[in-house]
């Protein structure tokens, strides 16, 4: 099959033909084909032909027309000879391609369909089925122009079998669209068509996704630039759980595409991360073919994933913790960018060498710090409420410990909040220290980047401190990562306008919409 750009194919998932005209029109100037979920729509007489001409006389793509069965994910029941007569006749008329599940075939082929125009499909919402490659080659045998399979994704490792479906289909020319439906798939909507599927789908905003783990065209062509990629791409991406809302690939494919790179980061939802190294990214037991350079790794991987590994730079062996590795001549490595990146904002600002700090906190983010800090000759003090956490890090670092309580009378010259206290979604009204503790303290710094000023920021600045955003931190270590991926210097300035537009719209749509449960 000859090499072409993604197709990508917006769903139009509206409740009234009117919406759904609307939503038809708009995709004109960024899709490149659409799909109408007609099963989604409240107002449509699905006997009637002519609502169907209603829809799409004037489309202005091709269109691939679905009216999904219940038990495949429809949104309503419609009477199955009605249903597939609608599919069939409209198919030939009107819109391009209709979508008939494997399961209604037979049925579907009695009303004699235009095979050029046909469009099979096999959706599992419940799994990757272990069988799923003879699945492939059962609808695979139904006449038509595109197979198309769907299967939830309940680990990452369930991409594998479909990018096989794909690697497949490819080597025998047949037209095929393979999905994993979920988190833990994301990637194969990403990199599909790169890898030979026919298209991929994505929504045309936040909220009217068709499917679970659906991206919107703005994510996959502004976030991931999925038409620009192929087999050659070079990947990188993140490790951990969860991973769906990282400002990580926003910084990265912006600073990849700004320096005109043949790179792509992509979010991998690893629950189990030896499985993971094994199959995706050791290049002697991989199950994937690509040019893996490397990943950050995430909670909760950034320790247990040092077991994985065949060598580890100082840093990471001084923080006990890896938050990035790089592939290089079949060995994987691990480093630590948090160490240096939670510092690097402190020394643009302040010689560190003999300055008294105060971390708040005895977790992963506090250990990194207090490394970085440590490295760079400051004294400093740990208050933590678990007394055993935190003396953990005073034996790995020489450092003093001391409860909590004790900041507010501590003359600490920095404060540091590595804990979650102030995050958003989570305790955002709390502050881990009392505002008198910021009195006579030239400096608060909070790693926590999410809202950008956290009341911990706010009340320290309203006491006069000098104030540092966590968001300084998550772009100085992927600043470093970038660096040990790709050898360049990234466009620092471009990667923080990219943090802060995803932050920014994630902020919005949290204050219009409750989160889902
Ligand atoms: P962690 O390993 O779970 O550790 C959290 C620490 O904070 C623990 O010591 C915990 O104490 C303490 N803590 C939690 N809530 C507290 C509260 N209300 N008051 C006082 N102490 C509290 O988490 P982590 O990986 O260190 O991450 C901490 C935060 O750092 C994250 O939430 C994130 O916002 C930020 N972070 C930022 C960056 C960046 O790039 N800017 C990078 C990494 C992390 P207990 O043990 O008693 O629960």
């Amino acid at each position: 099959m000859p090499d072409r750009h993604a197709r990508i194919c917006a769903v139009i998932t509206e409740e009234t033909t009117q919406s759904a005209r609307a939503a038809i029109r708009k995709t004109a100037s960024f899709a490149d084909i659409i799909e109408v979920r007609l099963d989604y729509l409240r107002d449509f007489d699905f006997a009637d032909l002519n609502s169907l001409r209603a829809l799409l006389e004037d489309k202005p793509l091709p269109a691939i027309i679905t009216c999904r069965s219940i038990n495949e994910g429809g949104q309503q029941f419609v009477d199955e000879e009605t249903r597939l007569k609608l599919l069939v006749e409209g198919a030939r008329s009107l819109a391009d391609y209709c979508d008939i599940e494997a399961a209604s075939y037979n049925a579907a082929a009695k009303l004699s369909p235009d095979l050029s125009r046909l469009l099979v499909s096999y959706h599992n919402f419940d799994e990757t089925p272990e069988d799923v490659d003879a699945i492939c080659e059962r609808i695979s045998e139904l006449p038509a122009a595109i197979h198309k399979i769907a299967t939830r994704a309940n680990t990452i490792t369930d991409s594998i079998s479909i990018f096989r479906l794909l690697d497949k289909a490819r080597a025998e020319n047949r037209q095929l669209i393979a999905i994993a439906i979920g988190e833990p798939g994301l990637i194969t909507r990403i990199i599909g068509p790169a890898r030979g599927s026919f298209l991929t789908y994505a929504s045309i905003e936040k909220g009217r996704e068709s499917a679970p783990g659906q991206l919107t065209f703005a994510q996959l062509q502004n976030v991931y630039g999925a038409r620009r990629l192929s087999r050659d791409t070079a990947i990188t991406g993140i490790v951990g759980r969860p991973v769906a809302h990282s400002a990580s690939p926003a910084m990265h494919n912006r600073a990849f595409s700004a320096l005109g790179l043949d790179f792509v980061y992509l979010p991998f939802d690893v629950d189990d991360v030896q499985q993971f190294v094994s199959r995706f990214a050791r290049p002697q037991s991989r199950e994937i073919d690509w040019r893996l350079r490397g990943f950050s790794v995430t909670i909760p991987h950034k320790t247990t994933v040092i077991a994985c590994l065949d060598n580890l730079d100082q840093t990471a062996i001084d923080a006990g913790a890896v938050n990035t590795v790089l592939i290089e001549r079949e060995k994987l490595i691990g480093y630590n960018t948090d160490v240096e990146g939670a510092i690097a904002p402190l020394k643009k600002i302040i010689a560190l060498d003999a300055i008294s700090c105060g971390v708040i906190g005895a977790g992963g983010a506090a250990r990194a710090v207090v490394c970085g800090l440590r490295k760079s000759g400051a004294r400093v003090s740990v208050f933590a409420r678990d007394a055993e956490r935190a003396r953990a890090l005073a034996e790995s670092f020489d450092v003093a410990v001391f409860p909590l309580e004790s900041l507010e009378s501590s003359d600490m010259e920095i404060i540091i909040n590595a804990t979650p206290a102030g995050m958003s979604g989570h305790n955002e009204e709390e502050s881990p220290a009392p505002r008198s503790a910021f009195r006579a303290k030239p400096v608060a710094y909070d790693l926590v980047y999410n809202p950008l000023e956290t009341r911990f920021l706010k009340e320290a600045k309203e006491e006069g401190c000098l104030t540092i955003s966590g968001l300084e931190m998550l772009i100085e270590q992927a600043a470093l990562q970038f660096e040990l991926w790709t050898g360049q210097k990234p466009p620092v300035d471009l990667m923080r306008t990219a943090a802060l537009e995803k932050l920014t719209a994630d902020s919005q749509r949290d204050s219009i919409s409750p989160p889902l449960p």
